[in-house]
């Protein structure tokens, strides 16, 4: 779990619930002590410039790069994206998923809001979702797999091998499907 900044308590409170060894991780050195990471969300920019800052930046991208399996929500969605649409001056991402992302896409009349999603690689019953400042995927190239939309091709989940993204929040619904998806890939990995 990237533990530099944002809700990354409450992504470490749904896995201990799965039974995973998770962890939170702010150095180099307990990178390589895990299988798998998920980075919260948050601020990307400020995600950014900490993971740089604390030297994690490389190691980061050299883990997703090697395979490592790696959950990014909404910031997390954003670091993990090869492109980032509306970012801060000299924002960087780490990359890996081959996607334009658009920050803050929703604007300020809807910034924050919950709906239901249909997401048919999770079962049957709908997904709630929620979207708090929350980024789009506007582009994908033809390795990643669209897993939800809202429609009129705002794209809010997505998969590409190792790397697994929602701009959306499920740590705070009780809904622990995207968590267990997650960790299946950890396992099979
Ligand atoms: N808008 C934030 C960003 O650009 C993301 C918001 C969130 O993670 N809930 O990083």
């Amino acid at each position: 779990m990237l533990a530099l900044q944002g809700d990354f308590r409450e992504h470490i409170a749904v896995l201990h619930s799965l039974g995973a060894d998770a962890r939170p991780i702010r150095r180099p050195e307990e990178l390589s002590e895990v299988a798998g990471l998920v980075i919260p969300g948050g601020e990307s920019s400020v995600m950014d410039k900490l993971s740089r800052a604390f030297g994690l930046a490389e190691p980061l991208k050299a883990a997703i790069s090697s395979g490592m399996p790696v959950y990014g929500t909404c910031a997390g969605l954003i670091m993990i994206a090869d492109r980032v649409l509306d970012a801060i001056a000299g924002q960087q991402s780490l990359g890996g998923l081959d996607i334009s992302v658009r920050r803050n896409a929703f604007g300020s009349q809807l910034d924050s809001f919950e709906t239901d999603l249909d997401i048919p690689v999770l079962g049957e019953s709908p997904v709630h979702a929620v979207f708090i400042r929350a980024p789009i995927v506007e582009q994908a190239g033809p390795g990643v797999r669209t897993l939800a939309s809202l429609g009129g091709g705002r794209v809010v989940a997505v998969e590409q091998e190792n790397l697994l993204g929602t701009s959306f929040h499920p740590e705070m619904t009780g809904d622990t499907r995207f968590h267990e998806y997650f960790l299946a890939k950890v396992r099979s990995a």
